[in-house]
Formats: structure tokens, sequence, C-alpha cells
């Protein structure tokens, strides 16, 4: 036996993997974030599962329940939000399973990163206007290195995707803007895919003020960049993927008489 950690997804049930979806009908012990984590996925759950939201736990409370679970010959699945890759804190507790010899498996989940970006109808990266995107936050309780300050990263006009960070909208717009246009578009999304998911959308010189009048303080992705403007593919090259001369290993190139 062993702790699946899963990636739940942002928050409509739907968007769990197959394979995330099928460990929570098998565990027998669930650790949710519950701060997170949309509660109605809990319905793929046993019923005599033993569901545990973490939120108000510690490690150690946390470490417990996993480590006597598994050797007790218990499927553990602990169930964090989005992607488990970003900003799960899985890391600190899979050091801590592997002192206890205690084995685990990380399942992938869809990131708020790509449902808002479906929620958006945009793709973020697109040929000549940037191949890059950054996910990063701003400094909160947790520091973020110095060569990673907001102001930096925007130098390099790419997309942009900020966590953790619409709390302090203002600072982030100021620090962007020493980087990116007043006119680069911006989009605020809110609990991406929940039912009650909200957009706003505008410019780096006024998203700070909307995002202000709405309210919005936690739960929400902060997007910038020109692939967010509704006239991009205007401009934008089409992709050599799908180009009726360019030939790659699944296609030939059709030579135009
Ligand atoms: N692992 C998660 C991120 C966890 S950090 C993921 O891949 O999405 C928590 C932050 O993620 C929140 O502060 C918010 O910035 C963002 N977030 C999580 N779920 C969200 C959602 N449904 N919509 C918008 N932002 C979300």
């Amino acid at each position: 036996m062993k702790v699946y950690f899963i990636g739940a997804g942002p928050g409509e049930p739907e968007l769990i993997t197959v394979k995330g979806k099928r460990l929570l009908e098998e565990a027998d012990i669930i650790i949710y974030a519950g701060s997170l984590v949309n509660p109605e996925i809990l319905k793929y759950a046993k019923k005599d599962a033993a569901v545990f939201d973490s939120a108000s736990m510690s490690l150690d409370e946390i470490l417990k329940i996993m480590v006597d679970g598994v050797k007790d010959g218990k499927i553990v699945a602990r169930l964090h939000t989005g992607d488990t890759s970003l900003y799960s804190a899985i890391a600190e507790q899979m050091a801590e399973l592997k002192k206890a010899g205690i084995g685990f498996e990380i399942i992938p989940g869809v990131s708020s990163a790509s449902a808002a970006a479906a929620s958006l109808n945009i793709e973020y990266t697109l040929p000549e206007i940037t191949q890059t995107v950054i996910y990063t936050r701003i400094a909160g309780r947790t520091d973020v290195p110095a060569a990673e300050k907001l102001s930096s990263l925007a130098a390099h006009n790419s997309t942009m995707v900020i966590f953790l960070s619409v709390q302090k909208i203002k600072e982030v717009v100021d620090e962007l803007l020493k980087g990116y246009s007043p006119d680069t578009p911006a989009a605020v999304v809110y609990k991406a895919s929940w039912k009650d998911e909200r957009i706003v959308k505008g410019l780096l010189k006024d998203i700070a003020d909307k995002v202000k009048d709405e309210k919005i303080n936690k739960t929400a992705l902060i997007i910038v960049g020109r692939v967010l403007d509704k006239d991009i593919l205007k401009i934008a090259k089409k992709s050599k993927l799908y180009d009726k001369g360019f030939e790659h290993g699944y296609r030939k190139a059709v030579v135009e008489k």
C-alpha cells in the first residue's frame, strides 16, 4: 500500500484525471486540502472512507494519518488542488514519507493555470508573440528569491500567470509596469472552472482597480500578456504544425504547383 498524491484539478469535479478518480474511489483514507479542493469531488469516495480536511492540520498530523494508514494496509489518497507540481507543498510531505520508509506515487492534475486559459479561450504561447509562460507569485508569508522579482521577470514580456497574489494586485501591477507597457492586456480569473467562476479583463493600467471593484481577493490567477489581446491572431503567425508547406515526421509537405 502507498500514499497517492493526486492533483484534484481546479474545481469542476470532472476535471480530475481518470486515474485520479479511480484511486479516489478505491481509497480507504482521503486527506484533502479543504481550503481549495472542491468538496464535491468527494462524491467519488467510498461510503466508508475516512475523510480528513487538512486545512486545520499540521504537517505532523497529516503525516501521522498517512504513515499509520499505509502501515495498516490502507490506500491513502492525498488530494491537492490543481496540479501537484505547483505550489502544493508535496515536496516536504514526500521527504518525510521517504524518511519513514513509506511508498508514494504522484498522479498529476489539471492546474488552475490550464483551467483559466480554457475559460479565457486563449493559448498561452503564440508563434512570434511569445513562446514562454512564466508561473510565479509575489512574496507573501513565503519569500520569493531576489532574482525572481516580478519586475525582473517582466523584462521578458512573455505570458505570465501569477498565483497566490491577487490580494496584492496593486503591488503586482506596479512591479510588472517596470517591464510591460501599461497597455498590455491582463485578466484575473477567480475560481476557474467552479460554478461561481468570475473573469475580469482589462489592461495592466486598469486591472487592479477593476479587481478591487469586484472585491476579488483570493482563489484567483492574474494573467498578463499580449496573448490575451482579442485581435492578437491578426498579428500572430500561424504555427508550422498545420502549415501545408511544412514537413514533419507525421506529414509530407505539399509542394504548390
Ligand atoms: N496546485 C495548484 C495551485 C495551488 S496554490 C494549481 O495547480 O492550480 C493556490 C493558488 O492557486 C490560489 O491562490 C490561486 O492563485 C490559484 N488557484 C487555485 N485554484 C484556482 C482556481 N480554480 N481558479 C483560479 N485560481 C486558482
